[in-house]
């Protein structure tokens, strides 16, 4: 779904100016402010293998909760989460996006923001995305394959390197195509919501 700067006022109609485009423009006539704004988003890296009783588990053990995006002849993955919508918040829509297209249950509490950034998809779709992580030992259920999901499955950064034509979604900023970024990431917010 892409976003665009709006193209006339959405009060009177009239036509805008750039005033610093394409975040703010003013309209001509009336005199309003537009403002151009990226659409929030939440996602949620639910990671096996990151605690253990007694010694540390290792990083290339750790594995990533993935959702199949449905999109036919295409193996392309990503971490469960979709737009915040209006009056909730960040981290409960990611737990509800998580639920929908997973059938995982999570308390928002349990999930630990690690990353927050603006950018650009596809130069047409403008979104802010916060990145949550929570340790499958707290999160409720079995993951399996639901709303608007071919697949849902652990894979570890090998696997996922190792399966021919299958990998993290395109559209993503550069770091977030790398699911050892999350599992590294991902795990350093879950160590440091343990040590609090
Ligand atoms: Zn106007």
């Amino acid at each position: 779904m892409p976003n665009t700067p709006p193209d006339h006022c959405p009060d009177c109609g009239g036509r805008l100016e750039p005033v610093d485009p394409p975040a703010v423009q003013r309209c001509g006539d009336c005199g309003e402010y537009e403002f151009f704004n990226p659409i929030p988003t939440a996602r949620v890296a639910v990671l096996d293998g990151t605690s253990s009783a007694d010694e540390p588990s290792r990083a290339d053990e750790t594995s990533v909760l993935l959702a199949k995006v449905d999109v036919p002849d295409r193996d392309l993955w990503g971490t469960p989460g979709g737009m915040v919508e209006a009056g909730e918040d960040p981290d409960v829509a990611g737990a509800r996006e998580l639920d929908e297209e997973t059938t995982l249950t999570v308390d928002p509490d349990d999930l630990a923001l690690f990353d927050a950034r603006t950018f650009v998809k596809f130069e047409a779709t403008h979104k802010t995305c916060l990145c949550y992580a929570v340790d499958y030992a707290d999160v409720s259920g079995t993951p399996r394959a639901d709303d608007e999901v071919a697949a849902a499955r652990f894979w570890t950064p090998a696997e996922l390197a190792a399966a021919d034509g299958h990998r993290l979604l395109t559209s993503w900023p550069e770091s977030y195509k790398r699911l050892e970024w999350w599992v590294e990431e991902g795990r350093a917010a879950l160590d440091r919501a343990g040590a609090e």
